[in-house]
């Protein structure tokens, strides 16, 4: 049996554990950060000490432990009685993360819509990332030239993920708005998911698939309100 997924996605900064804790206290969410699965390992651990390696070059763990990770969680959720795979919906915050990642857990999920808090200048999220290392005493948030590796994988590794995915399921959320404000942006699609799909009348304008098209959509989101950028969204 595929997962029902929603995939919360954006740069570091962006805002997906904050949004994906929330939507974790909805019933029938359950939120899932591979960065905190990450974070939860004893750094003695052999994954743990991957992570270390990594994380703190701002580099991507491996994919093949990384989706172990994931997985072994998910069944341990499922043991304790915490995620109902008939029920539930399962908010992935920060994997997958590359193309080949989508390609491990394509027949392990089935992805109903993608949240993409996009940001039109990545460089104010090196300012938000700092603010987030003395709160949260994240050491990849304390070092400038970690954040910006992080950011440059993103470009380079993670943003590619969009171009897995048909552009129906795909809806873009300013992230530079305040918490409340995206957490109603995601409310509203979260809500017509439950609908059926018929259209809501508004209008498309940007070009569908085309390589540039993820770039195209946020440059016309930026501009727009996110009301006139989606029709219908896939239903049950
Ligand atoms: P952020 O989104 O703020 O960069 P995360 O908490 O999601 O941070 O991830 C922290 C680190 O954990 C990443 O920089 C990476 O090293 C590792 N990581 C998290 N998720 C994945 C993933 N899906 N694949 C590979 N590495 C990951």
């Amino acid at each position: 049996m595929k997962y029902r997924a929603i995939l919360l996605f954006g740069p570091p900064g962006a805002g997906k554990g904050t949004q994906g804790k929330i939507l974790g206290q909805i019933p029938n969410f359950i939120h899932f950060s591979s960065g905190d699965a990450f974070r939860s390992l004893r750094v003695d651990s052999p994954l743990g000490r991957v992570f270390v390696e990594y994380a703190s070059k701002g580099q991507l763990v491996p994919d093949e432990p990384t989706i172990e990770l994931w997985s072994q969680s998910v069944q341990g959720l499922i043991a304790n009685g915490r995620f109902n795979p008939d029920a539930d919906t399962l908010v992935l915050d920060g994997i997958p993360r590359n193309p080949r990642q989508v390609e491990i857990m394509e027949d392990l999920i089935e992805v109903k819509a993608i949240l993409d808090l996009f940001c039109p200048v990545l460089d104010k999220l090196v300012i938000r990332l700092q603010r987030r290392a003395l709160k949260e005493n994240r050491l990849d948030d304390a070092n400038v030239e970690v954040i910006r590796t992080r950011l440059e994988t993103y470009k380079r590794e993670t943003r590619a993920v969009l171009e897995c995915y048909p552009d129906t399921l795909i809806h873009l959320i300013d992230s530079t708005q305040e918490p409340m404000l995206v957490l109603l942006d995601i409310l509203k699609i979260l809500a017509r998911l439950r609908k059926p799909a018929i259209s809501d009348g508004a209008t498309t304008f940007y070009s569908k698939s085309s390589a540039g098209s993820v770039l195209s959509r946020e440059l016309a989101a930026s501009a727009s309100p996110m009301s006139e950028l989606h029709s219908g969204t896939s239903a049950d």
